[in-house]
């Protein structure tokens, strides 16, 4: 999106509402299987509960508020000891019940903070609110022979849900999409769900207005709905900045309602006019006592919870002397800080920031080429160590051991016995590198005459030639200082 000089008058506003699955077992309020039904066969998870059969009575799942508690103490809430649920009336054929269980006036937790990253730096976004609350059912439309169906599958009713809403903090695409990163990162830590965003695990919606610039009050907002990656998420939000801008500009007025994200087209549409609290008819569920907490299992989860991003990323900088940007490249996802702090416990004798970049460089692009997440199993710390240990000690030089990662990567060999199979230990030899020196300078007088009439740039190109004669292996900087000796010679000959 191009960013228009008469933007500059307008300010965005945007709060984000994440719905979050909850990796349990089983369902909020029974005992159902939470299964993938992204690869499920329809209804095999669903029981009268979960269905919205009358006489039923719900019960709440323990492992889902250890979760919810989990995420809001990582948000630094503020947990309430008693919370309530309630019931948001509404009718849509996904929903069995025609309600759905949420919270409401008391929410498991309010008040916390997240701080994010992004080109300007550092900034906090408040947490309004945490809460509790169940997933719908699927509706899939078909049409067959002319005529249209709607196909219902429940297994995804009941499924635990986290409903995380911020302040309306944000204030452009780019910090929307930081938000929605650094959330994700952190429910990925706190093992709350895999964050797939393709399989709906996490879906953002945010919130957007636009106000004259040094105006106190709110504009109008939209809500976006149909988000399935942060690409979509930040190219929707510019775009929705743009058309509000445009339309006050122009004296017209932004309507309030939910909009859709139409990727082909690279545009929101609007799909129906905004609900009001009201509308829902929200009321105490007399079927669920108050969720009362018990303090010392508040602490216990508190204990239990792991060093978070951020801090790991700050620690990341002071004790191995990270720039902020391999730190946080590191800390963006657990297994990966996990697996370079036990690289650099095993390999003292190495620098942090060389097996940073090992990870950060080579290791995240074979990663890449095979499905982007990361795998520890692929080449496990062990081998990663070996292999820079010999490179450290000059057996095989830079290049050879980026060959070697990508032969440990695809066949789960060991440096060593690689560089024995393929006879790549790096020749140091003073005498064998002299004579392929000779040999190069020998074969090119033509260069060589370039060379002394002044060109030394091509100093360059004989190193490559040597080295290719090499097969690559021999020690760059005995080659380096073999040809520069041999050149000289030239020199004081011609
Ligand atoms: P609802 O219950 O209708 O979803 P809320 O008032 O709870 O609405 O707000 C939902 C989200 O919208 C919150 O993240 C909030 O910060 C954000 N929000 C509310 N009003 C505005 C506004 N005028 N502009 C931008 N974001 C807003
Ligand atoms: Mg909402
Ligand atoms: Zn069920």
């Amino acid at each position: 999106m191009v960013e228009v000089e008469w933007m500059a008058d307008y300010e965005a506003v945007i709060g984000v509402e994440v719905h979050a699955e909850l990796a349990t077992r089983s369902k909020m309020f029974c005992s159902c299987a939470v299964v993938d039904s992204t690869i499920a066969e329809p209804n095999i998870a669903v029981c009268p509960v979960c269905a919205g059969m009358p006489g039923v009575l719900p019960v709440v799942n323990r492992a889902a508020v250890e979760l919810g508690v989990r995420l809001a103490l990582a948000l630094e809430c503020e947990i309430l000891p008693q919370s309530f649920f309630a019931r948001k009336n509404y009718f849509y054929p996904d929903l069995p019940k025609g309600y759905q269980i949420s919270q409401y006036e008391q929410p498991l937790a309010r008040n916390g903070r997240l701080v994010i990253l992004t080109s300007k730096g550092e900034k906090t976004v408040r947490i309004r609110r945490v809460h509790l609350e169940e997933d719908t059912g699927k509706l899939t439309h078909i049409l067959k022979d002319g005529v249209s169906y709607s196909l219902i599958d429940l297994n995804r009713a009941g499924v635990p849900l986290l409903e995380i809403v911020t302040e309306p903090d944000l204030n452009s695409a780019e910090e929307v999409r930081a938000y929605a990163m650094t959330l994700r990162n952190i429910l990925r830590y706190c093992g709350i769900n895999s964050g797939d965003m393709q399989k709906g695990v996490i879906r953002i919606e945010p919130n957007v207005s636009v106000r004259k610039r040094g105006s106190e009050q709110l504009g109008t907002r939209t809500e976006i709905k149909n988000l399935n990656s942060f690409r979509a998420l930040e190219r929707s939000v510019a775009y929705e900045i743009e058309r509000q801008v445009r339309l006050l500009r122009e004296g017209r007025e932004v309507v309030q309602e939910t909009r859709g994200w139409d990727e082909s087209q690279g545009k929101t549409v609007s799909q129906r006019s905004k609900e009001e609290a009201h509308d829902y008819r929200y009321f105490p569920e007399p079927d669920l006592p108050p969720l009362t907490l018990d303090p010392a299992w508040l602490e216990e989860i508190r204990r239990s919870l792991p060093e978070l991003p951020m801090a790991r990323r700050r620690r990341f900088q002071t004790q191995y002397g990270l720039n902020a940007y391999d730190a946080e490249v590191l800390t963006n996802e657990r297994v990966v800080a996990d697996y370079f702090e036990a690289a650099v416990a095993q390999a003292p004798h190495l620098s942090p920031k060389t097996i940073a970049n090992w990870i950060c460089g080579e290791l995240f692009g074979l990663m890449n080429q095979v499905g982007g997440e990361f795998d520890p199993g692929r080449v496990p710390v062990e081998s990663l160590v070996e292999l820079l240990s010999v490179l450290d000690k000059g057996t095989i030089n830079q290049l050879t051991a980026k060959a070697i990662l990508a032969e440990m990567f695809t066949s789960g060999k060991r440096a060593p016995e690689l560089i024995r199979e393929k006879g790549l230990e790096q020749v140091s030899d003073q005498s064998q590198i002299a004579g392929w020196v000779s040999q190069v300078l020998g074969e090119n007088p033509e260069q060589v005459q370039t060379y002394l009439k002044g060109k030394e740039a091509l100093e360059q190109w004989f190193f490559g030639q040597v080295m290719r004669l090499a097969g690559g292996k021999a020690n760059p900087k005995v080659v380096q200082q073999i040809l520069r000796e041999q050149l000289n010679k030239l020199k004081e000959q011609a």
